[in-house]
């Protein structure tokens, strides 16, 4: 959720104005950072020559942002967020991962197994199949599609 941009005589860039995302995949800030800051000088030259600093002409410096790749990265990626802070990603599904990874490697005598019993073995009692599905959803939202 962003703020307001700009009001007459006001321009928010960088952190301040919620340019900044951590998707699991991507952490960005400065990159946003230094392009709003582009986008706000760009926008004051431009009231500067028409010696105006109104509201409207502060407003440009949102369709700056949505020209470049600012605004439509947040937009893009919107949902990730939500995905990151999922208390499953941050702990339940790293310990499941290395359990599997240890189910699998172990050699104890036994017949092996088949890599996907394993894992559903590893899961049962840990995170329900409904919820599984609901994170892998979750995820490919905020990253793939
Ligand atoms: C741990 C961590 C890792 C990160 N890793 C990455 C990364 O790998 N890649 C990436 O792109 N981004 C990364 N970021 C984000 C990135 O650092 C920020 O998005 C970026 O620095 C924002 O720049 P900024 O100029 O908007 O704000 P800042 O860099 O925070 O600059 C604001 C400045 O204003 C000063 N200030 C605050 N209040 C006042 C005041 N009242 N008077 C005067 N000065 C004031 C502060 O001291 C500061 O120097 C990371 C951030 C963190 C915290």
């Amino acid at each position: 959720m962003l703020p307001k941009l700009s009001r007459g005589g006001l321009l928010v860039v960088g952190d301040a104005a919620g340019f900044v995302f951590a998707t699991g995949l991507f952490l960005e800030g400065m990159n946003f950072a230094i392009a709003s800051a582009l986008a706000a000088a760009a926008t004051v030259q431009q009231a500067h020559a028409d010696a105006d600093f109104s509201a409207k002409s502060m407003a440009r410096y949102r369709k700056r942002l949505e020209a470049n790749f600012v605004l439509q990265d947040l937009k893009h990626f919107r949902h990730a967020p939500t995905f990151v802070n999922n208390e499953r990603l941050q702990n339940v599904y790293p310990e499941l991962i290395c359990q599997t990874a240890e189910n699998v490697f172990r050699s104890n005598g036994t017949p092996r197994r088949k890599i996907g019993r394993i894992f559903f073995d590893t899961m049962r009692g840990k995170v329900p199949l409904r919820t599984l599905l609901r994170d892998g959803w979750q995820a490919g939202r905020a990253l793939f599609f």
